[in-house]
């Protein structure tokens, strides 16, 4: 079953398909490394910006080095938080140089100079890459700005009538997208909050790494404000209900069956943010969607992100 998967998989990415992978974060769409065709298929599938690169997965750090310039600082990053299967492994996308002489889609990197790299940590996953022997470029799989799937029933329900190959791994064990930090500046500077929290990059860097606003020395103009946008509108930050809008949760701010964590566990409530905020964007049930608040520390800081981009309305 599990094999018969794979190699359903591995014929996709050779014929230049797209294959919906899981991963620890959320369900990724993947292409051979090396194919704009497959690559321009992902852009077209999910209508993303032409301009916003995509993510290079790589099975470990080994296959990392070959493809991106890492400075030994980054390297260390590297080889701390990239243990797939174990728990010292994080979510973590390291911006550096790409490697002269390497094939990498021009599309993906949208002619840029530096790639985002990670390794992702599901078993299926890992499986794919160390079979395919090449990396993958994989963006989540969602339509541009849309909520991102942490379920491979959302990811068929979603985009299941646009692709062919679609890995089953079960529900995402962390739910939010990686952390990003550029290691092409000195000192690293922060792209996106994400899976890895600031606390765990300032005890290895020594330093708190800070976010880079957008369009200052951004790389790609990527971080875009709207994002993971439910259609119905989003308050955060709520404390009471309203008559007809749907309310989420956390701790003892709640009203109504969900809850993101009911013992303010911030890893539940990460794994909890988009799918129950698919569940409760139904316009049939609700006029909109309120949030209680999340603190500021941890996992918080990249849920708080994600509900600040979903409730933008520009
Ligand atoms: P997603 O498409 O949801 O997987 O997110 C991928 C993110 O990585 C986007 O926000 C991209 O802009 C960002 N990204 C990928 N490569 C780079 C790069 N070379 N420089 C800056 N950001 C990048
Ligand atoms: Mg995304």
């Amino acid at each position: 079953m599990f094999d018969s998967q794979i190699q359903q998989a591995i014929a996709s990415l050779n014929r230049e398909g797209v294959v919906a992978i899981p991963t620890e974060t959320v369900y990724g769409l993947a292409a051979d490394a090396s194919s704009d065709k497959a690559v321009a298929a992902i852009y077209a599938i999910k209508n993303r910006p032409v301009f916003n690169p995509l993510i290079l997965h790589v099975e470990h750090g080994e296959q990392a080095f070959l493809f991106g310039d890492f400075s030994p600082e980054a390297q260390r990053l590297a080889k701390l938080f990239w243990q797939p299967g174990t728990p010292a492994h994080r979510p973590l996308t390291l911006i550096v140089p790409i490697r002269r002489g390497i094939s990498l889609s021009k599309l993906a990197t949208v002619g840029l100079e530096t790639v985002g790299i990670r390794v992702p940590d599901h078993p299926l996953t890992q499986a794919l890459l160390h079979r395919h022997g090449r990396p993958l470029f994989a963006p989540s799989a969602n339509m541009s700005t849309k909520i991102s799937a942490t379920d491979a029933s959302i990811v068929q329900e979603t985009l299941g009538d646009k692709i062919s190959c679609l890995l089953d791994g079960g529900p995402c064990r962390i739910g939010l997208e990686s952390t990003i930090l550029d290691t092409t500046i000195a000192p690293f500077s922060l792209l996106r909050y994400g899976g890895t929290t600031l606390e765990e990059l300032t005890s290895v860097c020594g330093y708190a790494p800070k976010l880079s606003s957008p369009g200052s020395v951004m790389k790609a103009p990527g971080m875009l404000k709207k994002h993971y946008v439910p259609s119905l509108k989003l308050k955060m930050n709520q404390t009471e209900p309203k008559e007809g809008e749907a309310f989420l949760g956390f701790g003892q701010i709640s009203f109504g069956p969900y809850n993101l964590s009911v013992s303010k566990d911030l890893r539940e409530a990460a794994g909890n943010l988009f799918r129950f905020l698919y569940a409760l964007d139904d316009p049939q049930r609700f006029s909109g969607i309120r949030v209680a608040p999340i603190p500021q520390e941890g996992l918080g800081w990249a849920i708080n992100d994600r509900l600040e981009r979903a409730s933008c309305s520009e």
